[in-house]
């Protein structure tokens, strides 16, 4: 028992990103950090978990990275991959919404903004989910409401605990109502899933707004976030004309969501594994070692 706990806490550190494992990354790229203007190896900044190694600015990360570096290696199996958007309402504007899907398909890798899974954390069984910001600026329609609502179906019915990595800019408008619908939608399935007594934890990355930010990345039992993540409903530049006044620095940022009680904690990249899994510890125990 004592070995047990042991070997689960030794576990509990960062992942560890090999420097011989398969990356995206080309060797020999530089990044500019939009923080301090200082420029990294690629794959240094991959090492840091997509952070900047001089100031510690969180980049934006893809879904795909966010969940294998999140779950234990080799873990993940990914659920409902197979969905894709259709057009309900095709509907046009400068290209057609059929056309845009099609681009960001081909841009970006992925059918839709959001990547669902199972997996472990510290071998504790768990469903993850992380949005894809690239496709389509992490927009939410049909499918990415429907994975959402699967990810806590899913939850429900293994019995164990959900973690959402939100990064959208709200709903997408190309599918009108049916879009906003997912709101709802969403909400109730965290509701349903409520019943089994399993936490949901809700992870807030830059940026998180719109419906997203008004449905079910708010109703987390446990809200986190990264540092300096952007988080609202409506843009500062929309209020500040609503309400004919200027806002406060830092406004709609994690640290002024903290300061105002909106969210639990904000927690760096590279704790986010740890606090998570001992988040989970406290509130359902230790894993059952099989
Ligand atoms: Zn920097």
């Amino acid at each position: 028992m004592q070995e047990r706990h042991v070997a689960w806490f030794k576990r509990l550190a960062a992942p560890k990103v090999k420097g011989d494992q398969k990356t995206s990354v080309p060797s020999g790229l530089w990044r500019l950090c939009d923080a301090c203007g200082a420029s990294s190896l690629a794959e240094e900044v991959y090492r840091a978990l997509e952070t900047c190694p001089h100031c510690g600015r969180h980049f934006r990360m893809t879904a795909r990275n966010r969940l294998s570096l999140f779950l234990d290696e080799g873990t993940l199996v990914e659920e409902a991959g197979d969905l894709s958007s259709g057009d309900p309402l095709a509907f046009t504007d400068t290209k057609s919404y059929k056309k845009r899907v099609e681009a960001a398909q081909a841009a970006v890798g992925e059918r839709d903004a959001f990547l669902l899974a199972g997996g472990c954390l510290v071998d504790r069984p768990l469903v993850a989910g992380a949005f894809e910001f690239r496709f389509l600026g992490g927009s939410m329609g049909s499918v990415v409401g429907e994975k959402v609502t699967r990810a806590f179906e899913l939850g429900r019915e293994r019995q164990c605990p959900v973690v959402i990595f939100s990064a959208s800019g709200g709903a997408r408008m190309q599918e009108g109502i049916l879009s906003l619908m997912q709101m709802a939608k969403t909400s109730a399935a965290i509701a349903r899933f409520r019943h089994v007594g399993q936490p949901y934890i809700s992870v807030l990355t830059d940026p998180t707004t719109g419906g997203v930010a008004a449905s079910f990345a708010m109703l987390g039992d446990v809200i986190l976030a990264e540092p300096n993540a952007l988080v609202g409903f409506a843009g500062p530049r929309v209020i500040e004309q609503t309400i004919r006044q200027k806002l406060p620095d830092g406004f709609q940022r994690s640290e002024f969501l903290l300061d105002h009680g909106v969210i639990d904690q904000i927690v760096p990249r590279a704790k986010l594994r740890t606090k998570i899994a001992r988040i989970l510890q406290l509130l359902v125990g230790s894993p059952e070692v099989v």
